[in-house]
């Protein structure tokens, strides 16, 4: 039986991914310092003879035995990654690094998640995995951006010299239960104040672009890529893209709400637009998304209900 283990399990992403493979009947240890993770994510497994926690910062090494590494941990909303981004370059380069000695120890396939952060601001619209991007190394965002860049040297790196089975993937927003209230993003912010009946914070103009993934999607495509010979990188997130202004009118719309925008200042290096071009997940790998972000918000929303109002 395929021994998993999932770093950052205990986060939004990791713990769907979680739930996946414990569903497919394999084992799981998850890794987690629970940084930005929640136990409550992973309530449920606790009793499961096919799961163990293990309270672990991968910035440490660790020495386990496993078939497969799923190497999510790292915090993903611009709230978490700034509030500390010295301990977001080591969770970047150490927390990759450490997880791929684990790897080549092991003999185990390893897939990392990157971002379409890796792109910066993009000048080339929509983005292919083919464009290298255009970050700002010292800008706010760097810690996570130029973290995940360096993150994926270090995994070609060691497929290059150890031949090493590596999987990365680029994961586009990616929304829907089990995202935190308070993690900052668009999504979750534009819910929770429109539940709340508070102002819509739309930052700058509203102008900029995203396209968003709801979460069975993107962990559906994050195990087709892992199963397949495919070394990536490659794009996981929908096309469909949207502006922010955009975004908040669908949110009211679904809410049936009568909220207003307030405008504020835009963060800096904030990416004027973003849109994956899936193609090589599509013809390569025989994943694309499936669920419309108006799809999507209703169990999102349904989730944020619950959070704020029991
Ligand atoms: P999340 O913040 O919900 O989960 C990250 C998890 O990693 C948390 O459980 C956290 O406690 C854990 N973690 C952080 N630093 C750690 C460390 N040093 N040691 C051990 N555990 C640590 O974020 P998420 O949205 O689930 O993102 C998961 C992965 O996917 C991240 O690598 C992120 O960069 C990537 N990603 C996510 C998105 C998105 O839209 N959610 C987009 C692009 C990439
Ligand atoms: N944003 C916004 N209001 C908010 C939160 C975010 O207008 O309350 C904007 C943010 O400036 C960015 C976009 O929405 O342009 C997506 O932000 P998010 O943090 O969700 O993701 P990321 O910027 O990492 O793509």
């Amino acid at each position: 039986m395929t021994k998993n283990l999932v770093t950052g399990g205990a986060g939004f992403l990791g713990s769907h991914l979680i739930d996946k493979l414990i569903n497919l009947g394999e084992e799981v240890i998850c890794l987690d310092n629970f940084h930005t993770g929640k136990i409550e994510n992973l309530q449920h497994l606790l009793e499961n003879k096919k799961f163990e926690l293990i309270k672990h910062d991968v910035t440490e090494p660790i020495f386990i035995d496993v078939d497969r590494i799923w190497h999510l941990a790292c915090p993903a909303s611009p709230v978490h990654y700034q509030s500390n981004p010295i301990k977001t370059s080591k969770t970047s380069f150490l927390g990759t690094y450490n997880m791929l000695g684990l790897a080549k120890r092991n003999k185990a396939r390893i897939l990392f998640t990157s971002t379409s952060e890796v792109y910066g601001d993009p000048e080339v619209h929509p983005q292919p995995e083919t464009y290298k991007g255009n970050v700002n190394s010292i800008g706010i965002r760097s810690c996570y951006d130029e973290g995940k860049r360096i993150a994926e040297t270090l995994c070609f790196d060691y497929k290059r010299i150890h031949n090493l089975d590596i999987r990365v993937v680029r994961i586009f927003n990616t929304y829907g239960p089990r995202m935190q209230p308070d993690d900052g993003r668009v999504i979750s912010n534009l819910i929770v104040q429109a539940l709340r009946k508070e102002a819509l914070t739309i930052y700058g103009k509203g102008e900029q672009s995203r396209s968003f993934c709801f979460v069975d999607d993107l962990i559906d495509g994050i195990f087709k890529c892992m199963n397949s010979d495919v070394i990536g990188p490659i794009n996981l997130g929908n096309p469909e893209e949207f502006t922010i202004l955009e975004v908040g009118n669908l949110i009211k719309k679904v809410l049936n709400s009568e909220a207003e925008f307030v405008f504020k200042e835009l963060p800096q290096d904030d990416p004027t637009q973003r849109k994956p071009v899936i193609t090589k997940a599509l013809e390569k790998v025989g994943w694309e998304p499936k669920t419309s972000l108006k799809e999507g918000l209703k169990p999102t929303i349904e989730y944020f209900k619950n959070c704020i109002f029991n």
